[in-house]
């Protein structure tokens, strides 16, 4: 019997796996690790539960309309806590911001850095506001298939000034260092430089605004278990430890994928979360297409890499905000360096992790679950050796916690683990050790994206942070909307 496939249990894959389910279409799930999540892959040690990748969960209702499709009620499934504030932002001169949607409370906090940017930020959030509804609402879960939609955008695009980068974007409207940074960090959450990356991810800022961030209770991992779940309950199938290691083709689609352990699956039609270049390198490199897009890829730039430590400590650090970013020395020197030059910098900006302030069950009594993640260059940038190096920067980045934000942290650890650039290419397979695949510039965006259905071969689709519209979990969820139309209108022909 001939099977829809989805390749990789990433947040894209799920989506999109329920949404065929749903819809009636029986489908296979295929993951190559031994659980799903992906980026969210979880961790457990010594009742420690640790959140690998995402944690700051936005856009609410993306996830509501994968139940609503499904016709089951989120509630049975994962309940979203909301996190107040958003983020705290802290700086090493010691001034520090609350972020959340109270406009009075961040209007107050503005005014202490600058009066002048309070009319500033309100140009902004207005700007943000007008980019979240063309760039997200309208486009950010429609494929761009043709030049022709590329065009279509094209207005709209003049319109908001796309061309400009973020950076420069919130420059225009605020004049002071530290709100200048507070309002252009977040395209790094998507992999994205704010120097280089299109105006268009300031809609993030006005995304959070609208709907809040919030916090699956029982952590990020208890949301991948409910779409799981809610994918099961529907009659799908999932197999763990299956990593597909090839797509055969005849007569131009794809007829089979061939599983590591002999396992052959014979498909309808396949969608593929996993990595671009590897599923075009790899599963795809014997075949014409696969190698010239491989080829083509891999001319692409991409999104910087993360360095994260995961650790658990016998004790709770009650003056940490759930989510903190602390800006190191230099902001646009060192985005420069993680983008551009071959070494590691001596310097660095964090963002830390503490999800026991909105639920405490992820740690034993007492005690506190952290991660922290620095961003690096990519292995095609800075080709380090991280066996060597990760170490290095471990100990850096404990003694700079230690000193500034979690005094007593070494004296408290009972666990620890690292994840590095050399994980990301060896255990996800992603290309050049990426976290976010490839680089959400202007000119790698939308159309230029590799296409969430392939151009030539009509039953391979994409999904995930590789196809349109590009990483963060609000991205691959809408990206496996984009590309559940298009498997549905030729599926349900
Ligand atoms: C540390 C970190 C923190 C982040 N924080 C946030 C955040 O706070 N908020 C946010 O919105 N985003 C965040 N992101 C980004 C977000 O996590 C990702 O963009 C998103 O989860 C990627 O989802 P995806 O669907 O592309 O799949 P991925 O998560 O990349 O999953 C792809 C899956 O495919 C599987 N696979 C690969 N090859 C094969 C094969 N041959 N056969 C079978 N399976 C295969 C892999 O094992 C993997 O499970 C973060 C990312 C990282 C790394």
């Amino acid at each position: 019997m001939k099977r829809t496939l989805v390749i990789g249990a990433g947040f894209g894959g799920l989506a999109l796996a329920i949404r065929l389910q749903a819809a009636g279409i029986p489908t296979v799930l295929l993951e190559a690790r031994d659980k799903p999540g992906g980026r969210a892959y979880v961790y457990q040690d010594q009742g420690f539960t640790f959140d690998a990748g995402p944690t700051v969960i936005t856009d609410p209702s993306a996830l509501e309309e994968l139940f609503q499709v499904a016709g089951r009620p989120m509630s049975d499934y994962v309940t979203l806590l909301p996190v107040r504030p958003f983020y705290r932002l802290c700086w090493e001169d010691g001034r520090q911001l609350d972020y959340d949607n109270d406009q009075a409370n961040l209007e107050r906090q503005i005014h202490a850095f600058n009066p002048r940017d309070v009319e500033g930020y309100r140009r902004f959030l207005a700007y943000s506001q007008r980019v979240f509804e063309e760039g997200y609402l309208k486009l950010g879960s429609v494929p761009f298939l043709s030049f022709r939609d590329m065009l279509r955008a094209g207005p709209q695009l003049a319109r908001l000034k796309a061309w400009r980068s973020v950076y420069a974007t919130v420059a225009g409207f605020i004049e002071e260092d530290h709100l200048r940074q507070a309002f252009s960090f977040h395209s790094l959450l998507v992999g994205g430089n704010p120097f280089a990356t299109s105006s268009i991810y300031t809609l993030i800022h006005a995304l959070e605004r609208a709907w809040g961030v919030w916090f699956p209770r029982g952590g990020t991992g208890a949301l991948v278990q409910a779409l799981v779940r809610l994918f099961t309950d529907l009659g799908g199938q999932l197999q763990l430890n299956a990593k597909v290691e090839r797509l055969e083709l005849d007569e131009g689609r794809v007829c089979t994928a061939h599983v590591v352990g002999g396992q052959r699956i014979d498909v309808e039609a396949v969608a593929s979360n996993a990595d671009v270049v590897h599923t075009y390198a790899t599963l795809l490199g014997h075949h014409r297409r696969g190698a010239a897009q491989a080829a083509a890829l891999k001319r692409k730039r991409s999104s910087n890499s993360l360095f994260v430590l995961y650790f658990g400590l016998n004790q709770r650090h009650e003056q940490l905000a759930h989510h903190t970013v602390c800006f190191g020395p230099r902001y646009r020197g060192l985005v420069h360096d993680i983008f551009h030059r071959d070494r590691l910098p001596e310097d660095f900006s964090l963002y830390l992790h503490a999800p026991c302030v909105t639920d405490p069950s992820l740690a034993p009594p007492g005690c506190g679950a952290h991660y922290v993640l620095a961003p690096v260059p990519h292995l095609g940038n800075a080709p380090l050796d991280w066996a060597e190096q990760g170490p290095r920067l471990r100990e850096r980045i404990f003694d700079y916690l230690e000193q500034r934000y979690m005094p007593g942290l070494r004296q408290q650890l009972v666990t620890q683990r690292m994840f590095t650039p050399f994980d990301f290419r060896d255990q996800l397979g992603a290309h050049l050790g990426s976290a976010f695949s490839l680089e959400p510039i202007l000119t790698q965006s939308a159309w230029f994206r590799p296409h969430n259905r392939d151009r030539d071969i009509p039953n391979l689709y994409l999904v995930g942070a590789g196809t349109h519209p590009g990483a963060g979990v609000p991205g691959v969820i809408g990206s496996a909307k984009a590309t559940a139309g298009l498997m549905l209108e030729a599926l349900l022909r």
